[in-house]
């Protein structure tokens, strides 16, 4: 008799998605928002340290390529440093946080947003990141539900915002987000039930990439400016990758007229000079994340 075991992982994890499902719904979305809260805090972990990872990365190819070049000067830090070594201290006083001092949300509401040994304040952006990706957690199950398709789009939103805090920082969009990204999405569309068909995640993430291109272009050679950099052209090409072409418009869009608005209102309250190009991955960013959630209404309004 043939047992009825299917050791299969896809099954395996089903039945993990079909007890999920068989929760009641208020304890699936305290599930979801404990773990978009926890996810929270490891991106405020990798958007402060990726970047500095790769700069060491880069430093020490150049230093292997060019033994006699001048080293410039580095930023101190530990020899073994990557998203898990060493532990979150504070910038300060190097006070390494207990575990109880790292707890999403509620330790910085406990500690009043300061550090417990020095009492520098501690930026309210790492609550504020937690919390959005605890909100975009529970966004995706309420859009998407109990389902696979719910964890793939808050796997997007997560990619999204951190890349967007990297490229605030850094303006500068780390290949080692955006393109496994872009894989991601080809891959969610590859079987039934994603977000948009193969042909058109294909066809979106070819358009992604070539519509920013030539608009780069053009600028260049019309005007001799860089109002973007090729991190916009492969990210804009995941989003398409996840969303389908059809989509593209729409992300643009809402990335143009949102940065737009928002260079014109730094510029006016003198945050920013006119000229001082904007880094544009943010509004891509939230173009993709609104689209996923709302869809494309705005193409009613063009008929
Ligand atoms: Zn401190």
């Amino acid at each position: 008799m043939q047992p009825s075991f299917d050791p299969s992982a896809a099954h395996f994890a089903s039945r993990y998605l079909a007890a999920f499902a068989a929760l009641p719904v208020d304890v699936q979305y305290g599930f979801a928002v404990v773990f978009g809260l926890v996810i929270g805090s490891f991106l405020t972990v990798v958007v402060h340290r990726l970047p500095i990872m790769l700069e060491r990365a880069w430093r020490s190819e150049v230093e292997a390529a060019m033994p006699d070049a001048p080293k410039p000067a580095a930023a101190p830090c530990p020899e073994r440093f990557n998203l898990a070594v060493p532990r979150s201290a504070c910038p300060h006083c190097g006070h390494v946080l207990r575990a109880w001092e790292n707890i999403p949300v509620i330790s910085y509401l406990a500690l009043r947003g300061r550090c417990s040994a020095c009492g520098a304040r501690v930026s309210p952006r790492y609550p504020l990141t937690e919390l959005a990706t605890g909100a975009l957690a529970a966004l995706s199950l309420y859009a998407y539900g109990p389902d696979w398709a719910a964890l793939a789009a808050f796997g997007l939103c997560a990619t999204l915002l951190a890349a967007a805090l990297i490229d605030h920082d850094t303006r500068y969009l780390p290949d080692v987000l955006t393109l496994p990204l872009l894989w991601a999405g080809l891959i969610v569309n590859f079987g039934e039930g994603g977000f948009a068909t193969l042909h058109d995640a294909v066809t979106g993430a070819i358009a992604g990439y070539l519509f920013l291109w030539c608009v780069y272009w053009l600028f260049r050679l019309a005007r001799g400016v860089e109002g973007m950099g090729y991190g916009d052209f492969k990210l804009l090409a995941a989003i398409g990758a996840w969303l389908g072409w059809a989509a593209l418009a729409q992300v643009v869009l809402i990335a143009a007229v949102s940065g737009a608005a928002f260079g014109i209102a730094a510029t006016w309250r003198k945050r920013m000079r006119f000229e001082e190009p904007l880094p544009f991955g943010p509004f891509l960013a939230a173009g993709g994340a609104i689209t996923l959630f709302v869809g494309t209404p705005l193409y009613a309004l063009f008929g």
